[in-house]
């Protein structure tokens, strides 16, 4: 004997149910069997829905019961021969015409009792397992159809009634007993109370209508049949990564499944587990996959074993909290808000106590929240009047999460790993609990964050394979659109030798924006910005705040000084920032400061290599020197790729004005070249050196000896040319000066002392800054270890390439 179950996706429709003829076929008649079948997909809350409406006196009820006959009728008209329809038809019709006899009644009633929504209810699997049973009939395959009613008894809780096991036992004993047929059709869901009044097991119940038959008969096997490969490791509509666990255990099933995985109705594995008896969890659309065994010997030993089997979630919580000084130390408190609750008929799904027992803590389903609110405050209103405890106190938007697996009690350490990546993720808990059992770690955080907190979850604990990461690159200029050609031609590498994938999530300039949260195509990013939206900095932040994906990376390639002001906001959720831009650095003292702590104080980073030197390793060093103990004495560098391009290329065979604007084409200065030949962009770069030194320096702070004329500072970028040519002269000048001792241009800037300065300099050919070609830059450090001989780092200091490169390293290092 062998019970079987198909829900309601695998009876959705008539392909679907002709699915389970071929899938049975085989197997009636070599195995006594009995099958359980739910209401076609979308029944049941057709059906509420239905009464509901009649209920508050909308007419249009009758419409939405003339769509559930018609979905059957068509159903029979789909599956039976013609010459076998008419009886089938006119019991179809018979159940609807009661069932709109039903609600005209509560329609001029305008009242709904819970009894007379179960009788509703128990049409849907009256009428699918009928319709089923007469389906094997038409094609050769005797079979009985069992009133599930006349076996299952139960008390008169309505809508959760409750199994009264032995009469049940008895009864379905005898039933099968006294049956010579080998293979039985059953309504799931419906039973019905001493007195023969329809009642049903609570929604999702014909699970539990299978388990209470195959206890009963102490059949071989239960099998569940649904629309997933089994009970996998998350819910696969929120992670796209879950996959089926092959075997699990009843208590890890049960765990699983109370806490929210749908895919079992959580009474089910009791009458099961106490018999021994095996349950399958098996796939109608993949009758192949091997799908989850749930028993008590589990075949790999506890070594083998995942910490964690499974994670799963539950939405639309509430938590109460019952607070004061009158809980210490009083017995009783706690047992008097729990009966309470159970007076309430209000189920209680998780508990947490702090060990000082100033407070109690409990889970409940959110829309029972106000029924809870006031049966506690009334219960407790002596207390609270004598100030012993305050008025409860409700949250609500909330979910739970729980992690569970029945190794977690042997290893160390499970929680703290947990709450790592979910810390690092910005996701904040509420709430936690720890069953004695140690087969659960269950938190309670934001509705919003739940997709997250699962996704995180599972990356941590079942996908040791990749890391996603999720880039929001704003900008795409010189250097952002190199960085997305790098990043695009990096991806398999990365996956192959890091484990990281790296998905460019969204993309945003001054104007558009575009997202993807499984990464944009390489061939789409040719046209992005004709699929994507109009946006501003602003909106394109509030959009990833919005879509709160884990591993999330803010790259900001722009020289905008609107991007910066984003970051704060980002951080504050955890959205790491990689900026080679410049401004927030470089700002107010304070401002660096605070987006420095921000992304401490929420567990991210924010990188800006790139801000000086582009790819060469400046920031970084200067950090590994202080982190390990040393002091920086002084700075020596040049930072100007483009100055140092300008005065190397600048020998008086063509004028000043064409060498920069060589420079311009080539891409190696600001959009505007001023802020280089200004010196305000060196100045900037020698801000922020200090600042990761350790010392706190504002911009005004720092001498600027400029070489550019008053002038040339004026009006726009195509002005600034032609005024460069006017002061030809000048420029020739300062050349000669240098030439005449022997020496050449530079741009240089030191810190020493605590105090910056910039500014031309003469450079002597046995100086360190003499050969520096191209667009090198040269940064010189001085420390208490580098005292003698001093550290260098030099190389090419600008381009596209080489910043989008430093971009890219930071974006690594900040995940
Ligand atoms: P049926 O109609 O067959 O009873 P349900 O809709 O009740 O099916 O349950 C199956 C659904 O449960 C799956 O389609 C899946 O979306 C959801 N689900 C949630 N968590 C899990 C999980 N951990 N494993 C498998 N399915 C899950
Ligand atoms: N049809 C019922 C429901 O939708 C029972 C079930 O599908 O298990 O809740
Ligand atoms: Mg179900």
């Amino acid at each position: 004997m062998r019970v079987l179950k198909f829900g309601g996706s695998s009876v959705a429709n008539a392909e679907n149910i002709n699915k389970i003829v071929s899938t049975l076929e085989e197997r009636i008649g070599k195995e006594k069997l009995v099958v359980v079948v739910s209401a076609l997909g979308g029944i049941t809350d057709a059906l509420i829905n239905s009464v509901a409406m009649a209920s508050r006196g909308e007419e249009l009820y009758k419409e939405e019961l003339q769509k559930i006959e018609n979905r059957h009728l068509e159903m029979v008209k789909e599956l039976i021969p013609i010459s076998q329809q008419s009886h089938l038809l006119s019991l179809v019709k018979r159940h609807c015409n009661e069932i709109e006899d039903i609600c005209s009644g509560v329609f001029l009633l305008q009242e709904l009792t819970p009894r007379t929504k179960d009788r509703v209810m128990s049409y849907g699997e009256l009428l699918s397992s009928q319709i089923i049973s007469a389906k094997f009939q038409s094609e050769g395959f005797k079979n009985k159809w069992t009133d599930s009613r006349k076996i299952i008894i139960t008390n008169s809780h309505y809508e959760h009634a409750v199994v009264d096991f032995e009469l049940t036992n008895e009864k379905i004993q005898n039933y099968f007993a006294n049956s010579v047929e080998s293979f039985f059709l059953v309504p799931g869901f419906i039973a019905s109370d001493i007195n023969g009044i329809t009642t049903t097991l609570g929604r999702g119940g014909s699970d539990y209508t299978a388990s209470i038959i195959a206890a009963a008969l102490n059949a071989n096997a239960l099998e569940i049949w649904t629309d997933v490969s089994g009970m996998m490791t998350a819910d696969p509509r929120l992670a796209s990564n879950a996959k089926p666990i092959s075997e699990i255990s009843y208590h890890e099933a049960m765990e699983l499944s109370h806490f929210g995985a749908k895919v079992l109705y959580p009474p089910s594995i009791q009458p099961v587990m106490e018999k021994n008896i095996n349950l399958i969890i098996r796939n109608t659309f993949d009758p192949d996959a091997q799908g989850t065994l749930i028993s008590h010997q589990l075949k790999s030993s506890d070594d083998e074993k995942q910490i964690a089997v499974g994670i799963s979630n539950m939405n639309r919580i509430a938590l109460l909290t019952l607070e004061g000084s009158g809980m210490v130390g009083i017995p009783g408190i706690s047992a008097k808000l729990f009966q309470c609750l159970s007076h309430e008929k209000i189920n209680v799904i998780l508990i947490t106590q702090g060990s000082s027992e100033h407070s109690i803590t409990i889970a409940i389903e959110e829309k029972e929240a106000l029924r809870a609110e006031y049966a506690i405050n009334s219960s407790f209103a002596d207390d609270i009047n004598l100030k012993r405890v305050y008025a409860v106190k409700i949250e609500t938007g909330l979910s739970i999460v729980a992690l569970v697996g029945e190794s977690m009690k042997s290893r160390s350490g499970v929680s703290a790993k947990m709450f790592g990546c979910l810390g690092n993720n910005g996701i904040n808990i509420r709430a936690i609990a720890q069953g004695s059992s140690e087969r659960n770690i269950s938190i309670v955080i934001s509705e919003k964050d739940s997709k997250k907190a699962v996704n995180v979850l599972h990356e941590e604990f079942f996908e040791t394979e990749i890391k996603q990461i999720h880039l929001y690159i704003c900008g795409t200029g010189n250097v952002g659109s190199k960085l997305i050609q790098q990043i695009y031609n990096q991806n398999a590498y990365l996956r192959e030798n890091f484990l990281i994938n790296l998905r460019i999530a969204g993309i945003s300039n001054s104007r558009y924006m575009l997202f993807s949260d499984k990464g944009i195509a390489q061939e789409d990013f040719l046209i992005w910005n004709q699929l994507g939206e109009k946006a501003s900095a602003k909106e394109f932040a509030d959009e990833i705040i919005h879509r709160n994906l884990r591993n999330s990376v803010f790259v900001d390639v722009t020289a905008s000084p609107d991007v910066p002001e984003i970051y704060e906001y980002l951080l504050k959720r955890s959205v790491n920032i990689v900026a080679c831009n410049k401004i927030a650095a470089s700002s107010d003292f304070k401002k660096y400061k605070t987006l420095k702590n921000t992304a401490r104080n929420h567990n991210c980073n924010f990188y800006f290599e790139t801000n000086v030197g582009a790819g060469l390793p400046v920031i970084g060093t200067i950090n590994d020197l202080i982190k390990s103990g040393d002091q920086i004495q002084s700075i020596k560098a040049v930072l100007s790729g483009t100055l140092n391009f300008v005065f190397n290329h600048y020998d008086g065979s063509r004028t000043f004005s064409e060498v920069v604007a060589q420079a311009q084409q080539e891409g190696y200065t600001e959009p505007d070249p001023r802020l280089d030949l200004s010196g305000t962009d060196v100045a900037r770069k020698i801000l922020i050196l200090a600042r990761e030194a350790g010392y706190p320096l504002q911009f005004e702070e720092i001498e600027n000896i400029g070489f550019l004329p008053e002038e040339c500072m004026q009006g726009g970028v195509g002005d600034f040319y032609a005024k460069l040519t006017a002061y030809e002269d000048h420029f020739k000048n300062l050349l000669n000066n240098a030439k005449n001792e022997g020496k050449i241009l530079k741009y240089v800037a030191e810190f020493e002392n605590g105090k910056a300065k910039v500014g031309l300099q003469h450079i002597a050919p046995d100086s360190d800054l003499f050969h520096l070609y191209g667009k090198d830059n040269i940064v010189i450090f001085k420390t208490l270890r580098y005292s003698e001989q001093p550290l260098v780092v030099k190389g090419a200091g600008a381009g596209a390439d080489v910043t989008a490169s430093g971009v890219f390293a930071d974006i690594i290092r900040s995940i």
